[in-house]
């Protein structure tokens, strides 16, 4: 497929080559491709964006790999950050943009199943494109659009494909979370697995156990948000990853349940949202579930009041109390679910209920507690925060106008507030 030009070692018989028309995300990169040549090196785009151009997706960034080390290319570009020199990445800041530039490596000796003892840097793409997961992904590309292909990751983007490079088995002992990596490509991807790669996902799966859940948890979130998820979540059940992951292991039945559902989740909080529906944990439970997965505190809280609203609206229609406490992002949010578990929803509804809602938030109650205390001369106690809720209910249900002289009115009227009186 390649000679020797007697030049850089491997020159590529360009007429062999698909060549394919850039995007302009390439072509906002060429000049740091053409820079990286003139000073004498070689580079290329490399992995998922040249997967995905070839398969006519849209592009979101390209990474791009280089026979200059990291040294070398801090002396061609003025503006760097190191990112991740130890491994060979430098980000160059280039026309407003940031782009990771690695240098061609190999990875040896994995021990723990997880990362690599010594990642050594080579001159040789070749070298850099073996060490790659899979085949699809180990694709590289030119500032001409020529696509080099050691691997046969055209052969295998045409017949939709995923397929370890090399002896899936030793890949897989290398780094065990490229058995996730295979789950979530079928799944964003929509392809199928390569027998032998299967097979050794089935015989290894165990291996996922040394796998930082952090790690797992990335590609995990990656596979439910795939358009074609049921045929991954099938795989992932099927090969057993499923046991490996917290909270996952006693649950296979309802997995394939939730397999068996095809509607899309474009967001990572109506992914949680609904594998914990179909995992049918209690509401209160779900922090600790979300705990497991190492999830930020951010997170936990929002997915679960969606999960909380997903389960009140499949039983009734919006109170003004539900929309008030979820908010207009995680009711629609909520709607769109709905609408792919073919329930019955209605955005337009939800829209106009919240935009009738009389508050949107606390800090829209026309009275403070200082101006309480104030007004009555009394003084603060515990029962004050319990009274300010009370008066925001009160206003959301419509049962109170949100004016500051109404509410102390309320107020003056609630048996018991004259006990707490300073005089
Ligand atoms: P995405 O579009 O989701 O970013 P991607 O293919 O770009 O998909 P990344 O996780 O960004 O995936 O990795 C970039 C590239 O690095 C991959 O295409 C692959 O070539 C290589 N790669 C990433 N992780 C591994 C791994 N664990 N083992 C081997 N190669 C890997
Ligand atoms: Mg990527």
């Amino acid at each position: 497929m390649y000679e020797s030009d007697g030049k850089n070692g491997i020159g590529l018989r360009i007429g062999k080559f698909i060549m394919i028309e850039l995007d302009h995300t390439f072509k906002e990169a060429l000049p740091i491709i053409e820079k990286i040549e003139k000073a004498g090196f070689e580079a290329y785009f490399v992995g998922g964006s040249v997967r995905d151009a070839l398969l006519k997706k849209e592009i979101n960034d390209v990474d791009i790999a280089t026979s200059a080390f990291p040294a070398e290319i801090k002396q061609i570009f003025h503006k760097t950050i190191d990112v991740g020199i130890e491994h060979g990445t430098v980000m160059v800041l280039w026309g407003g943009d940031s782009y990771e530039i690695t240098t061609f490596r190999t990875e040896s000796a994995y021990q723990d199943f997880r990362r690599p003892d010594k990642v050594e840097f080579v001159r040789s793409l070749e070298e850099d494109l073996k060490r790659r997961d899979f085949t699809v992904n180990a694709l590289a590309m030119d500032k001409n659009g020529h696509i080099m292909d050691y691997f046969e990751g055209q052969k295998d983007l045409n017949n939709r494909v995923i397929k370890a490079v090399g002896s899936p088995q030793e890949r897989f002992h290398e780094d065990a979370l490229r058995m996730m990596r295979a789950v979530r490509f079928v799944s964003q991807l929509g392809f199928t697995m390569e027998t032998n790669t299967q097979k050794a996902i089935a015989d290894h799966h165990a291996l996922l156990g040394k796998i930082s859940i952090e790690r797992i948890s990335v590609e995990f979130m990656k596979l439910m948000q795939g358009k074609s998820r049921s045929k991954g979540l099938e795989l992932f059940i099927h090969t057993e990853l499923y046991a490996y992951c917290p909270g996952l292991e006693q649950h296979k039945d309802k997995l394939e349940k939730f397999a068996r559902f095809e509607g899309s989740l474009s967001t990572r909080s109506a992914a949680w949202t609904m594998l914990i529906h179909f995992l049918e944990i209690p509401t209160a439970e779900v922090t600790k579930f979300l705990k497991l997965w190492k999830c930020s505190n951010k997170e936990m809280h929002e997915v679960q009041l969606e999960v909380k609203t997903v389960r009140s609206r499949l039983t009734h229609p919006y109170t003004a109390v539900d929309l008030y406490q979820s908010g207009l992002t995680i009711a629609l949010e909520v709607e769109h679910i709905l609408e792919q578990m073919h329930f019955p929803a209605n955005i337009e509804l939800v829209v106009e209920q919240y935009e009738n809602l009389p508050i949107k938030e606390k800090k829209d109650v026309q009275i403070s507690g200082n101006e309480i205390l104030a007004a009555l001369k009394i003084k603060p106690g515990k029962w004050l925060g319990q009274l300010l809720e009370e008066i925001e209910m009160l206003i959301v249900t419509g049962q109170l106008a949100n004016d500051s002289e109404a509410i102390l009115s309320w107020v003056k009227n609630q048996s018991g507030i004259g006990d707490r009186s300073v005089n």
